[in-house]
């Protein structure tokens, strides 16, 4: 009996792709092996967070890097360490940022849920700017002098929610910022593909990037990278892990922490509660190993094939192929809605991509289907949509 056969679960056929509420994407036995093996012995967690940070830091072109359990974390512990950076007091006082710097200016186009994980870390959000080009009533975004005027003494950093859309460019708020030696936190959690990111934002000069483990890299659901600058990364790094230690006997791994840095030894902090464990961090550093090592052409190649797959499958459905760096497949029904939520609701589930549902068009993603999976989906999609006549 499967594991979730026993716990009453029944597996659904993912054509969302690899979002939070469908559990990810699908772990390439290279990763489920090494999770395995890593989950059979202990370790210590800030050495295996110092190789880890190693890691990140060859393929990313950073500094220094941690493994998080999530963008969503790496932002909590990103904003931790922009409001307490190595000061053990203010850690301790975190999400308390009375007197200390404790603004974080954010583009108001850029506000979104995820920035939750920034307020948990005791930050204010400064909003700037007017987008009235999503209104339609302009054509303006936040533009460098908005951002420029909000900065004061009370600011602790910049945060930056990178999208191909966000503005003033990203390279021009690093420069803004370094001229007021702030640092810029980018959410970059789902700007992957293409892999060349992985470095390109680093070298942007942004202080901290935080990427997710659970999408594009494909590695554990549960996992994420935060990376930059080295004592900004220290300072993450020093809020999540335990150091329920002796100061005298305690001996850091140099490279991730220098401990002549501090007065004395943080307590558990404010990431405690984004606590990541050795098997994830195994498997994300595995994971990631593969997504830089595979080319982005291979990788559309491999989705290409399972939508081509599909199609041959639904000759009769009319679907359109939306290139990108994951390709989808599009189709105009004049029941979306409702397909949507049958197939949703049969058994097993199939979700599909409703990211254009107010279009009337579904979507099919490629990324967490299995070939053993199409010939359900096909036959459902056939059963439940209804094409639309119109173009
Ligand atoms: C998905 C996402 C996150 C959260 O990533 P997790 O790895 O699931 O924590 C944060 N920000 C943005 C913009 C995202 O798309």
């Amino acid at each position: 009996m499967s594991v979730y056969a026993a716990l009453g679960v029944t597996p659904i056929i993912n054509a969302k792709g690899s979002s939070t509420r469908v559990s990810g994407g699908l772990l390439s036995p290279v990763v489920t092996t090494a999770m395995a093996e890593a989950a059979g012995l202990c370790v210590d967690m800030a050495e295996l967070q110092a190789a880890a940070s190693r890691v990140i830091a060859r393929i990313t072109g950073a500094e220094a890097g941690v493994v998080t359990s999530g963008a969503a974390a790496g932002l909590l512990l990103g904003a931790a360490a922009c409001l307490a950076r190595l000061h053990p007091a203010r850690m301790a006082q975190l999400p308390d940022a009375a007197g200390m710097p404790n603004e974080i200016i954010v583009v108001r186009s850029q506000r979104n849920a995820y920035d939750h994980a920034v307020r948990a870390a005791g930050a204010r959000l400064v909003e700037v700017g007017l987008p009235d080009r999503y209104a339609g009533a302009g054509i303006r975004d936040a533009e460098l002098w908005e951002i420029a005027a909000a900065i004061t003494p009370a600011t602790a950093a910049i945060l930056y929610v990178l999208t191909p859309h966000s503005q003033p460019p990203l390279a021009e708020v690093v420069a803004l910022a370094h001229r007021h030696q702030l640092p810029v936190l980018v959410d970059a959690a789902a700007q992957l593909p293409p892999a060349a990111n992985l470095r390109a934002l680093p070298a942007t000069g942004a202080d901290l990037v935080a990427f997710s483990g659970g999408k594009a890299i494909n590695g554990p659901q549960g996992s994420g990278i935060l990376c930059g600058r080295r004592d900004l990364i220290m300072s993450a790094i020093l809020q999540n892990l335990d150091l329920d230690l002796d100061w005298n006997s305690w001996n850091p791994p140099a490279g991730l922490i220098e401990k002549q840095l501090l007065p004395g030894l943080p307590t558990h902090g404010i990431g405690r509660s984004a606590k990541v464990g050795k098997e994830t961090i195994v498997g994300l550093l595995t994971a990631l190993e593969l997504f830089a090592a595979e080319a982005d052409e291979d990788r559309t190649a491999r989705h290409l094939q399972i939508l081509d797959q599909l199609l041959q499958l639904t000759p009769d459905l009319a679907f359109t192929l939306r290139p990108g760096p994951v390709p989808l497949l599009a189709l105009r029904a004049a029941n979306a809605r409702a397909a949507l939520a049958e197939l949703q609701n049969g058994n097993p589930a199939i979700h599909l991509d409703p990211s254009a549902l107010a279009d009337g068009i579904l979507r099919i993603n490629p990324t967490c289907l299995r070939p053993e999976d199409l010939p359900l989906l096909a036959s459902r999609l056939r059963a439940v949509v209804i094409p639309s006549s119109e173009l």
